[in-house]
């Protein structure tokens, strides 16, 4: 049985950004993977927006890490070549009684401690994008796109630099306690004993948690997959910021925005409907939503739309449920000392993801 100090499962976004920040400190920190390379669900599947936290609820994970990691993320691309451009966003109000929501999602903004935000009106709007329709927008200065592939490649890169190890094809089947730590088990039929536990395992992290006993349902801890998916199109061009509608108003997404990546290409979505079955194909079924909602700030043709690609949110928020945050914690009181569960890392988690990181590390030397 290999012996090691801290064992995360999962190369995700944040898998990787906690191996990174751990393995400066920690000795002997190992990533499992059960996909043959990094980034195989969640984290390579999104809008590759970094967030500047004006949607969420005051004081809550989401919030805090989101204003945090915003300063992180752009710092660490700055310094390690990722490339980004910080180009800004408008949330954009289309008829009248959109208006309070705006100014409801300013005052948020403010109180979790966004600088910069201004409502401009329909002729600023205009002047900042001639294509787009608006009666007024919330412009977000500190929102930008990034290349999340790089990112993840240059943590991998630092994690190992730092003589931590990232091993891919390596499938967690199943936990048990032991008396100094967790014993883990492998679909290769490999054995693993570490003193540290972190589940980062994304869409499958409830499962995880389930693996050593703790009660999922009772601890409301259970995942709702959410999927969400993208049409491009090369006709939409010179669209210098993100655009966003209002958010859906129970918080399960962010509205269907245009975002333009850093080959300058136009993209739309994702929309949001939850699945039961772990299932990126994708066809026309929801177009007609997409297109109705789009057409309601940019002019385009529905054929000019083609399916681009889909992603999976692991959501606490169930279809039903208001807003539920990121669940982080160590679980002592469970029973089981320095295992931390990161459970329902949905969106803003790739901004948040180098700001979760110094959170686990908080947890860890408390
Ligand atoms: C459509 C969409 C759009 C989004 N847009 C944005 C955005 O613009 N900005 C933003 O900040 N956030 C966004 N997000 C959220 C962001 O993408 C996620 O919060 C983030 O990628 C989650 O990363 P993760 O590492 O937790 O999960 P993942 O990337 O899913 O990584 C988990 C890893 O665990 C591995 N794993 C699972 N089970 C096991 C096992 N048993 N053994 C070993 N390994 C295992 C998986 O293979 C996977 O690689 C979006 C999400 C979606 C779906």
């Amino acid at each position: 049985m290999e012996k090691v100090n801290v064992l995360i499962i999962g190369a995700g976004v944040i898998g990787l950004s906690i191996a990174r920040a751990l393995s400066k400190e920690f000795e002997d920190v190992v990533v499992v993977e059960k996909e043959e390379s990094f980034g195989r669900h969640t984290s390579s599947r999104n809008s590759e927006v970094i967030h500047s936290g004006i949607y969420y609820p005051q004081n809550t994970f989401k919030a805090k890490l989101c204003v945090l990691g915003v300063e992180l993320l752009y710092d660490f691309c700055e310094k390690n070549g990722v490339p980004y451009q910080k180009c800004g966003k408008l949330v954009v109000a289309t008829s009248e009684d959109e208006l309070p929501e705006l100014y409801k999602l300013k005052e948020n903004g403010e109180k979790n401690n966004v600088k910069g935000l201004e409502i401009i009106d329909e002729i600023e709007c205009r002047k900042l994008e001639l294509q787009i329709t608006a009666i007024k927008a919330l412009k977000v200065n500190s929102t930008g796109v990034f290349d999340t592939h790089k990112f993840m490649q240059k943590l991998e890169k630092e994690t190992e630099s730092n003589d931590a190890f990232i091993v891919y094809d390596m499938e967690v089947i199943s936990i048990k306690k032991s008396e100094n730590g967790y014993i883990v088990n492998f679909s290769n039929g490999e054995l693993f004993e570490a003193n540290i536990l972190i589940n980062s395992a994304g869409l499958f992290s409830d499962k995880i948690a389930e693996m050593l006993g703790i009660n999922i349902k009772a601890a409301n801890l259970q995942l709702h997959w959410c999927k969400g998916e993208y049409y491009k199109t090369t006709k939409v061009k010179d669209i210098k910021h993100l655009i966003y509608p209002l958010p859906d108003p129970k918080g399960i997404s962010l509205g269907i925005h245009l975002t333009i990546n850093l080959n300058e290409e136009a993209r739309f979505g994702p929309n949001a409907y939850y699945i039961n079955e772990l299932n990126y194909s994708m066809d026309d079924t929801h177009k007609d939503a997409f297109y109705d909602s789009i057409i309601k700030y940019i002019k385009i043709d529905k054929e000019h739309l083609s399916l681009d690609d889909c992603g999976i949110r692991p959501k606490l928020q169930g279809p039903d449920d208001d807003f539920r945050d990121f669940y982080i914690k160590e679980e002592s009181e469970e029973g089981f000392p320095n295992f931390i569960n990161l459970i329902g890392i949905d969106s803003p988690g790739l901004t948040c993801s180098l700001a979760i990181a110094e959170e686990v590390k908080r947890i860890l030397n408390r």
